[in-house]
């Protein structure tokens, strides 16, 4: 467990034991708490399955001492996997295709990992395809997939849900949080539903994004500005458990905006369009459960903040809507 009253051997140990804040602007007999993903050393959620799926596969015998990572990723999760890997003594290869932000593709070679660029018109799919390439043409690499490795979920499972659950005595009503590959939604809300199986859990995406599809809920594919969430092909969130799921809520580009200049201005919290998405959600759910239109268990909702706002200034996230780059 992180403690900060002692020295601490090596970055890894400062991953977790994030803050679990109070957002203000939520109705006072429901309270909205969220956890701020963004202390962790390399200022997001990712941090967590970075280190705790290569040291499972490493305990596991799946990834040798002094092996290769190899993975598709745009952005936090290669971060994230850099740092573990740096510390753990593994290389670390990340195919990004080529319009993706360069400010996380500098952290990723800050990391000591090396960055192959794929055609921006290959798309994920083209990265995909080249990463398992490269991982055949290497001894001993390994592609992690945190779309459809279980350990992405058992990390939340493991590590973010317990600190939740310790923070609050158990007194958890809801569970409120964006899905990108949906382990941190689908870990929290396996250890939720088995303490106690009537916590309500809420997905949250952007509006163009195509999750409801999993509860037969009709959704119109279009393109939002929101980072980190969504999905364009329900086939690659493998790890979505719709079972474990009350509802999946879907938020406009433009609340999302309004919120994280809100929870900035207001709040002092320096988040992204993610974190807003699900503030705004978190936020409803609340207000439901407050009306008596959602029955809890507990009259609190949970939900995360991924990450931080600084990541995406080049992308102007605090100028007006319209010049909000995707
Ligand atoms: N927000 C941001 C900024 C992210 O990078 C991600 C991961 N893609 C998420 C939210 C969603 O997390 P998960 O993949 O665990 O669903």
């Amino acid at each position: 467990m992180t403690s900060y009253d002692r020295p601490l051997e090596s970055v890894l140990e400062t991953i977790g034991q994030t803050p679990l804040v109070c957002v203000h602007d939520a109705p006072g007999v429901v309270p909205v708490y969220a956890k701020l993903e963004s202390f962790n050393p390399g200022a997001s959620v990712k941090d967590r399955i970075g280190r705790y799926m290569l040291e499972r596969m490493l305990e596991r015998g799946d990834l040798s001492p002094g092996g290769t990572v190899i993975e598709p990723t745009a952005g936090n999760t290669g971060i994230g996997l850099a740092i573990a890997a740096g510390q753990l003594e593994l290389n670390a290869i990340f195919v990004v295709p080529e319009r993706f932000s360069v400010e996380k593709q500098q952290l990723m070679a800050a990391l000591g990992a090396e960055i192959v660029n794929t055609p921006t018109d290959d798309g994920m799919g083209g990265a995909i395809d080249r990463a398992h390439q490269l991982a055949d043409e290497l001894d001993d690499a390994v592609v992690p997939q945190q779309f459809s490795n279980p350990l992405n979920t058992e990390a939340h499972y493991e590590t973010t849900a317990p600190e939740i659950y310790e923070a609050l005595d158990g007194e958890v009503g809801a569970v409120v949080a964006g899905c990108g590959t949906a382990g941190t939604l689908m870990g929290i809300a396996r250890y939720a539903l088995e303490r106690d199986a009537e916590t309500y859990v809420a997905a949250v995406e952007p509006e163009g994004s195509l999750y409801g599809e999993f509860l037969g809920e009709g959704r119109e594919e279009g393109a939002y500005k929101i980072e980190g969430i969504g999905t364009h092909d329900t086939a690659t969130n493998e790890l979505f458990e719709p079972d474990l799921v009350d509802e999946i809520y879907a938020v406009s580009d433009r609340a999302a905006h309004e919120e994280l200049r809100r929870l900035a201005s207001e709040e002092g919290h320096l988040v992204a369009s993610s974190a807003a998405a699900a503030s705004v959600a978190a936020k409803r759910v609340a207000e439901e459960i407050a009306a008596g239109a959602i029955d809890a268990p507990h009259d609190s909702v949970v939900t995360v903040f991924p990450d931080s706002s600084e990541r995406y200034l080049s992308k102007g996230i605090y100028r007006s809507f319209e010049k909000w780059e995707s």
